[in-house]
């Protein structure tokens, strides 16, 4: 198997604003570090070569791996340095191995037994409330104002249900940590310092003299400009990865809960479209794209997290918690119309997509994306804020939007703790 050989895929420039990773020679996904193989060791012989084969075919590289993984009787080759043509090989187990290599985060049935009033006993949740917020709101594109009304900033307002969160899960038994609790970044860097690099990712995607800066978030040449590309850098890659260090190294949670507000194109963020459609989908990771199975930071990370088994964990989790608050919401589920997912579990609501945080967060990570801020129905209800019991919104008696968020987490988390934590888990079959 020769790995660079591999036909190098012409990347353009809508496509390398998300999965560009070929800079400065290496195959390495934007302000990603090198891959460690050899922490890998630790899985020889922990997955038969069946479970390995349907967990790559269904889960995460659902659209194929070309030539990078090759499947021997006994062992795997996988691809590690594509430039070197380097590989690592995996040896498969003969038979299920009755015990798994230990990780930082603990599977929720075997936290032991719990109250029925307290069903997230020693489990370690750890929310994430999407974005950065504050002054950043506008950089980020997450953020709209119709006339005079309050602006709708998703950080901010996901923010507020984390902080609704906590006090829920606690009361249910959970220790609850904050990946974000503010509107400021977990990285130290700013856009300014990856103006180099965004000058490279430019350049590779054929923008030989880039503009330095845009006019304003409509300008359509923003793309090609430094700034925007380093912005982007700031905000999109480089806060995940501190985020990721954060959990990863500090808080090392059993589960991370992104809590994310949905949206639709919205156009001018200051004189916005509103529509009426509605609707939530929850995500996990998974559906590598075979460019982004090209990176040898993704590769690795597909491999390690496939090796983990946080698929299980997270696929019957994330299934029960939409199926929650899917009935508590009444919010039908999103469809795709891109192929950069796979739907998985039976709730019709998860599908599985390589996201940056579900990637590299090294725990079950469920990612939650629930109403179209741009809706009328969830525009008119977040201009209501947070109130107790009922108001009317739209003709209708509705809880505030951000209490109904958190209690329908919270009742879906506690659900399946409780099913699991009394009944054990069910063999999954993605
Ligand atoms: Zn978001």
């Amino acid at each position: 198997m020769v790995c660079f050989s591999l036909r190098r895929v012409m990347v353009v420039l809508s496509a390398a604003v998300v999965t560009i990773g070929v800079v400065a020679g290496a195959n390495i996904s934007p302000l990603a570090a090198k891959p460690r193989w050899q922490t890998l060791e630790r899985y020889q012989e922990t997955i038969t070569r069946d479970e390995f084969t349907r967990l790559l075919q269904n889960v995460y590289a659902t659209r194929g791996w070309d030539d990078l993984i090759e499947l021997g009787e006994d062992s795997a080759q996988i691809c590690k340095d594509r430039d070197a043509n380097t590989f690592f090989t995996l040896r498969f187990a003969p038979e299920n191995p009755r015990k798994l290599p230990a990780q930082y985060w603990h599977w929720i049935d075997q936290l032991g037994s719990a109250s029925d009033a307290k069903p997230l006993g020693r489990l370690h949740v750890a929310l994430d409330p999407g974005h950065i917020g504050g002054k950043w709101a506008k950089m980020e594109e997450r953020w709209f104002q119709v006339g005079d009304s309050s602006p709708v900033e998703e950080a901010e307002i996901a923010l507020r249900v984390a902080k609704l969160l906590a006090p829920k899960l606690r009361a249910l038994g959970a220790e609850v940590t904050f990946v974000r609790s503010r509107n400021r970044p977990a990285t130290p860097k700013r856009p300014d310092d990856f103006r180099e690099i965004a000058r490279t990712i430019l350049a590779k995607s054929g923008v030989n003299n880039p503009s330095d800066s845009y006019e304003n978030g409509a300008d359509e040449n923003k793309e090609k400009s430094i700034r925007w590309q380093s912005e982007l850098l700031f905000y999109r890659q480089s806060e995940i990865r501190y985020r990721a260090r954060r959990v990863n190294e500090v808080l090392q949670p059993d589960l991370v809960l992104c809590l994310h507000f949905n949206a639709e194109a919205w156009g001018d963020p200051k004189n916005p479209t509103l529509i009426d459609r509605d609707h939530f989908h929850v995500l996990v990771n998974g559906s590598y794209l075979p460019a982004e199975i090209e990176h040898d930071d993704e590769r690795y990370e597909m491999i390690r997290r496939l090796l983990s088994r946080t698929y299980e964990e997270e696929v019957p989790l994330a299934d029960k918690m939409a199926a929650t608050f899917a009935r508590e919401t009444g919010l039908p589920p999103y469809e795709y119309t891109t192929d950069t997912v796979a739907k998985v579990g039976t709730s019709g609501y998860v599908y599985a997509r390589n996201l940056l945080a579900t990637r590299v967060f090294r725990c079950p990570v469920v990612y939650f994306e629930p109403y179209v801020m741009n809706s009328n129905e969830a525009f008119a209800r977040i201009q209501a804020g947070d109130y107790a019991g009922t108001r009317e919104i739209n003709g209708v008696q509705r809880p505030s939007i951000f209490r109904e968020y958190a209690g329908a987490v919270a009742d879906g988390l506690a659900e399946y703790c409780r099913n699991i934590r009394t009944e054990g888990r069910a063999p999954s079959c993605p």
